[in-house]
């Protein structure tokens, strides 16, 4: 997927007074009230500022939460601070306030997935939505893996260009399609079921993939050994094909709970009652030496249950991935709350705004998002 071939925001045709929708993912973190995570926010705020010194007329939507439960209240808030932004409770009241809008103001539209048809891509939202904008841009791209109505349904209709943001994504993200060498790939995490074809398709494009997290314990359930209470995904998946590949790398400790105390152990003598929390000082040590010898690391995925405090093997691979040199990529929902949370974000040189959107864009090297804006 090349970058330069999708339809960029700086090619749209804008000028005062020109309508635009734009889609945003503005699902961050908020309590009481206010944003307490501003990473996705702060990413996308060159495309408010260019839209608003062109003098455009702006309607942002995006969705909070899951479902429709949630408000985007906090945010509007939050950009207020910096844009002229009014906030449109539904979308029938975005339609008569988009006509008080002046140039450079924006209009930040509810919870889109409250508007019923918005996840089942109803045409008929589509239509809705593109009726209030003479141009469409796509600035989600952690939203683009999702066929939804203002992900594929809108760019039917109007013309569509992809936000700074989004060409970023695509671009940096196909260096790690082809890895320069020596490179490492880190996956970590839970879930094998989601992470297994990416898995599967950079085993031989990796010099090195290193699996940690609970994914490693399904490896060692897999080769037979005995993980106790750990975490494990629920369907007993055929991971021969990880196991018996030469690239792969394990844990060669883990630190284990058992009751109340926490104790470093062997992967082969974890037994019953005992949990996997994190790895242990010697798998810390032999990450830091594959980093060391990386000359580009891709990551996903915490070491160990860093929300339970867990979280020192995941620090220590990021303070190795600093020291290594190596060019680096990292992202994931929870990969990124970990490494905010140790103060280590501007470490990387590149850091994915995507959780699934990036492992969907690493295993298929498109989204449907991305498709929609090339039609
Ligand atoms: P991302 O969102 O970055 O792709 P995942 O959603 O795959 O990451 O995984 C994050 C979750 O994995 C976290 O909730 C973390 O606690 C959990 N985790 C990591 N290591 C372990 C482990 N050894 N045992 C249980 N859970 C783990
Ligand atoms: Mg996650």
């Amino acid at each position: 997927m090349q970058a330069n071939k999708l339809p960029s925001l700086l090619d749209a045709p804008l000028s005062a007074g020109t309508r635009v929708l734009l889609a945003l993912d503005l699902n961050v973190s908020c309590q009481d009230g206010k944003v307490t995570d501003t990473f996705r926010i702060e990413k996308v705020l060159p495309t408010l500022e260019y839209l608003s010194k062109k003098g455009c007329r702006t309607m942002i939507i995006s969705h909070m939460g899951s479902d429709g439960s949630r408000t985007l209240a906090p945010i509007a808030e939050f950009l207020k601070k910096t844009f002229k932004i009014l906030f449109a409770n539904s979308l029938s009241e975005a339609r008569e306030m988009s006509a008080t809008l002046s140039n450079g103001e924006f209009l930040l539209l509810e919870n889109i997935r409250r508007e019923a048809g918005e996840m089942a891509n109803d045409p008929e939202l589509a239509k809705r939505l593109a009726s209030l904008a003479d141009i469409y841009v796509n600035e989600a791209f952690s939203v683009s893996h999702r066929a939804h109505s203002s992900v594929v349904g809108v760019p039917k209709l109007l013309p569509s260009f992809a936000g700074f943001q989004f060409i970023e994504e695509v671009e940096k993200l196909s260096t790690a399609l082809k890895p320069i060498h020596p490179s490492l790939f880190v996956l970590g995490g839970a879930k094998f079921e989601t992470k297994l074809p990416l898995l599967m398709k950079f085993l031989n494009r990796y010099d090195r993939v290193f699996v940690g997290g609970a994914l490693a314990n399904d490896l060692f359930r897999a080769m037979g050994v005995s993980v106790g209470d750990s975490l494990v995904s629920e369907r007993t998946l055929d991971l021969k094909v990880v196991t018996e590949n030469p690239s792969v790398r394990l844990p060669l400790d883990f630190l284990v709970q058992k009751g109340p105390v926490t104790v470093v152990t062997p992967p082969e003598a974890l037994g019953k009652g005992e949990r996997v929390v994190d790895s242990g000082p010697k798998t810390a040590e032999f990450l830091a030496e594959l980093a060391a010898e990386s000359k580009f690391i891709l990551w996903n995925g915490p070491l160990g249950e860093f929300e339970r405090g867990f979280s020192e093997r995941t620090l220590a691979f990021a303070r190795a991935v600093a020291e290594s040199g190596a060019h680096s990529i990292v992202g994931g929902g929870d990969t990124i709350s970990a490494i905010q949370s140790l103060n280590m974000l501007e470490k990387f040189d590149f850091v994915s705004t995507g959780g699934g959107a990036m492992l969907d864009f690493l295993a298929n090297e498109t989204l449907p998002g991305i498709e929609a804006l090339k039609k």
